[in-house]
């Protein structure tokens, strides 16, 4: 199914909205940090959601996948065009 949308953090992100995506997890050394380990996917208007690692790759291959068009080739065969 494709779609525009990606779940990070229980929630229906579009991916457009998407600016980047945290390689390695959150380390800042505050005791009280509540994102410590976790994965940083940034907003568009400074926002930021945090993730866990396997949801990361669901979005990194949601993204790639939206990137590269792929979801364009599933209307079916255009083989009669190639005349
Ligand atoms: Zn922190």
């Amino acid at each position: 199914m494709s779609s525009l949308f990606c779940i990070i953090d229980d929630k229906h992100v579009p991916i457009y909205r998407i600016l980047w995506i945290s390689d390695v997890p959150h380390f800042c050394g505050e005791s009280d940090c509540l994102y410590e380990g976790r994965y940083e996917v940034r907003l568009e208007q400074g926002e930021s959601l945090w993730t866990n690692r396997d949801e990361r790759d669901e979005v990194l291959k949601v993204l790639e996948k939206w990137h590269t068009g792929d979801d364009l080739d599933a209307g079916g065969s255009d083989s009669e065009n190639w005349s």
